[in-house]
């Protein structure tokens, strides 16, 4: 009998791809993580117990079928396991680099539990579809035989780019409107280069172009076309515009200068890596270089913030998170890096206000902090933080950013459409057997459904509400049935 090439995981330990340096990673914008060696992921791969009811897969949100795809990686079927992998995602390689697995699939994997370390299942996804992109593995899109009806996505983000390609793999014309000028949402604009390299992001795009879907770049609906007019031009609408209103700072001084918001920041930061004059990030305004910088959140926001302000050559960056270590929002993997790269963590800090010096309200100057301790424990299961009494202390600052993370817009009033129905957190209110919204033919998928989440489920959101929008159509077309 063939030796079992699986159920190594006692003899063989668990080995993440090395991370480059320290020192080498705070000059520039490239992934942190190396590559496997072909070997590597495979021996990483053989680990895996190939479990008969498989935990990672359980609590993966797109039921990757996981173990399979380790099993054919680990016996050298590499295009085989890149297929399989890319049954159930449309994007495997972005999910592999940017998942929390340590919440999701690895933290479920049973050797994680029995001890010897989860296997590496993001790193082995990613190495599968890096390869298969290399070796032109990676087939086009091929729409389905034309159906004669269109559909319109509004947001090219996660949730939208999913839906759009089902929806053209099912045959249906697909026009995508995004405000942004490139597509990708917040993979393009919001998350940083050294955890996702822009060109990952960028072929998946352009593969969906050549697949005929139509990208309407510079779109934005409410300033260029109302939600009623693109209902007039196709059969079905998706919206999938995410979630960008700022949560903010109620605290004196946060209007002085040099006190910007997270995303504008990011923004500015990912456009210079597309090589975009940027005049804010030129003229001193979203560029940290040389200052003393103050990133105010504990999500991965403020860790994205924390360490793009390290490469873009800050004087010193510090993180105040109102919460201890264990009790923040964001990766612990991320914080862990953010330390490697020099950031200095003021747990149990909220800001009270922000000096500023000149005219008007002024340029900032320095944050003044509470000190919080931990009470007990709110609605969310957290403990509440309270203000320590007496211990306030000012940490110098000439560049704060607010990184509390984001609420819905008003989308009934911006898109000029009082009849789209929401809920109480203004996100988009959905009928969950059929996702969609109060609207007739109009679906809604990811962030502005959810509030703000991963891109693994705006992944899966974009692929279910493209079954239920192909289901709608199809019956749509039987009964000649018009959007209302
Ligand atoms: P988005 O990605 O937000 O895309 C929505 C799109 O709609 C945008 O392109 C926007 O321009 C467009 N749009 C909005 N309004 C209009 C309009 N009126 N007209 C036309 N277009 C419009 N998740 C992870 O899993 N891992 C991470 O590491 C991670 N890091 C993150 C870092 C940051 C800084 C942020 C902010 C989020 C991060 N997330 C991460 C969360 C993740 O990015 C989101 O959950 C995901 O992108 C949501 O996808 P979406 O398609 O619903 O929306
Ligand atoms: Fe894990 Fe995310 Fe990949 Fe699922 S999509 S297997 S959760 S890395
Ligand atoms: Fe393999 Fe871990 Fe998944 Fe079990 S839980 S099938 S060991 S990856």
């Amino acid at each position: 009998m063939a030796d079992n090439p699986m159920l190594k995981f006692v003899g063989t330990g668990q080995s993440y791809p090395p991370k480059r340096e320290p020192d080498s990673r705070r000059t520039d914008f490239q992934e942190i993580a190396e590559r496997y060696a072909v070997t590597g992921a495979e021996e990483q791969a053989s680990r895996c117990s190939q479990c008969g009811v498989p935990y990672c897969s359980v609590h993966c949100p797109l039921h990757n079928h996981i173990p399979d795809w380790l099993r054919l990686t680990a016996e050298g079927r590499l295009r085989e396991a890149y297929q399989l992998s890319n049954m159930t995602s449309t994007m495997p390689e972005i999910c592999g680099r940017i998942c929390p697995q340590d919440r999701l699939c690895e933290g479920n994997c049973v050797i994680e539990f029995s001890g010897h370390g989860a296997v590496t299942i993001g790193s082995v996804e990613k190495f599968i579809t890096d390869t298969a992109w290399e070796k032109g593995w990676v087939e086009p899109l091929v729409p389905g035989p034309e159906r004669g009806q269109s559909v319109g996505v509004i947001g090219a983000g996660p949730a939208g780019l999913a839906a759009a390609e089902y929806m053209r793999r099912y045959g249906y014309s697909v026009h995508v409107y995004d405000r942004h000028d490139r597509a990708g949402g917040l993979l393009t604009y919001g998350i940083p280069g050294f955890k996702l390299e822009k060109e990952v992001v960028m072929r998946r795009v352009q593969r969906l172009k050549d697949g005929g879907i139509v990208f309407h770049e510079g779109f934005e609906v409410g300033h260029d076309a109302t939600l009623d007019e693109l209902r007039d031009r196709h059969d079905a609408l998706l919206i999938a515009t995410g979630v960008y209103k700022p949560r903010a700072i109620k605290a004196p001084g946060v209007g002085a200068e040099g006190v910007v918001e997270s995303l504008d920041f990011l923004t500015a930061s990912n456009r210079k890596g597309f090589g975009d004059t940027v005049p804010a990030f030129e003229n001193g305004s979203l560029n940290a270089s040389g200052k003393h910088v103050v990133v105010v959140g504990g999500g991965d926001t403020a860790m994205d913030c924390v360490r793009t302000a390290v490469r873009q050559g800050a004087k010193s960056v510090k993180c105040l998170y109102r919460r201890d270590r264990d009790n923040m929002p964001g990766s612990q993997r991320e914080v862990a890096n953010a330390e490697e790269e020099g950031v200095e963590f003021v747990w149990l800090s909220a800001p009270q206000s922000f000096e500023a010096t000149g005219e008007g309200a002024g340029t900032v100057s320095a944050v003044r902090a509470s000190r919080m301790r931990l009470g007990t424990p709110d609605a969310s299961g957290r403990r509440a933080p309270e203000v320590d009494p007496g211990k306030d202390f000012t940490v110098d600052a000439d560049l704060v950013i607010k990184a509390l993370g984001f609420d819905a817009e008003d989308l009934p009033t911006l898109f000029g459409s009082s009849d789209l129905g929401v809920t109480r957190w203004g996100t988009l209110r959905v009928d969950h057997s059929t996702l969609m919204t109060s609207l007739d033919g109009v679906f809604a998928a990811g962030d502005i459904v959810r509030g703000a989440s991963l891109v693994v489920w705006a992944i899966r959101d974009g692929r279910d509400v493209a079954e239920h929008m192909h289901g709608w159509l199809k019956q749509k077309a039987k009964t000649g049935r018009k959007a209302a």
